[in-house]
């Protein structure tokens, strides 16, 4: 049965939260919406506390991950180490496959050209259809990572009525790693390497000493979000046989593409 709070509940909770550990906030989301409740993760390191923190209270839930097919294949291990030693849920999201015959001719060049359309295709749209029918939505945002999160809420309302959670919001990168290091949690092959927030190979860089640590994601770029933190329900897209063909022009200028 389809459980939704009211606005005076939501308002109510995310006062109360400001004060609860993430685990509370996951236990209490477990046992209001489980089996309606589902979790996305990138499965970067600073990944590691939501899931283990699942595994414990609540491993049966979904655990939806999005393979893009642009990922670092240290990610694509990363994921299957922590799936069998957790013993997570996790199901891989893919693009939609209307858009298969646009992707395998501008897929590859797709995150230069147009990363918005890119993640719109291959994170949000997945995203969106895989969380219909569910209650609820656990992700790990924290409000220390971004300008756009510096205002989340940890239960925040999403178009159609699904309920976004957020546990770990309150925690910084400190927190983290102090919860990392006591649970004795693996880390991502790439962190040694530089990389602090990892995502799709084509828009991720190692960073430099001294910067901020999402400043490797779509470098030289003004975007800074993927889209599945910013009103991820409002987003539409092209339909893909259209797309497709405004592409395709003349055999010319589609000859760049090859
Ligand atoms: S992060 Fe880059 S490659 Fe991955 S979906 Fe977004 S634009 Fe495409």
């Amino acid at each position: 049965m389809s459980v939704k709070l009211s606005p005076t509940e939501q308002q109510r909770l995310n006062t109360a939260f400001e004060t609860c550990s993430p685990q509370e906030i996951l236990a209490w989301a477990a046992q209001t919406f489980a089996p309606r409740l589902a979790l996305t993760s990138s499965f970067q390191s600073q990944s590691l506390p939501l899931l283990h923190m699942i595994s414990q209270i609540a491993p049966q839930t979904p655990i939806f991950f999005l393979d893009t097919g642009l990922h670092f294949w240290e990610t694509l291990l990363f994921r299957e180490e922590l799936q069998r030693t957790l013993g997570l849920n996790v199901q891989d999201l893919r693009a939609d496959a209307s858009w298969q015959p646009f992707l395998s001719r501008f897929g590859r060049t797709l995150p230069q050209e147009d990363p918005d359309l890119c993640c719109f295709i291959r994170k949000v749209q997945p995203v969106q259809r895989a969380l219909q029918g569910m209650d609820a939505w656990v992700s790990g945002i924290r409000r220390d990572q971004t300008e756009n999160r510096k205002n989340a809420q940890f239960l925040e309302s999403e178009p159609g009525g699904l309920l976004k959670i957020n546990p770990l919001l309150r925690w910084t990168r400190p927190e983290v790693q102090a919860y990392m290091d006591e649970h004795h949690l693996p880390v991502h092959p790439l962190l040694q390497k530089g990389y602090r927030s990892i995502g799709c190979r084509p828009c991720t860089r190692a960073i430099r000493p001294g910067e901020d640590e999402r400043a490797g994601r779509w470098d030289g770029k003004s975007k800074t979000e993927c889209g599945l933190h910013t009103e991820t329900f409002k987003q539409s897209g092209p339909n893909a046989a259209t797309m497709l063909k405004s592409f395709i022009l003349t055999p010319k200028e589609d000859s760049s593409h090859e």
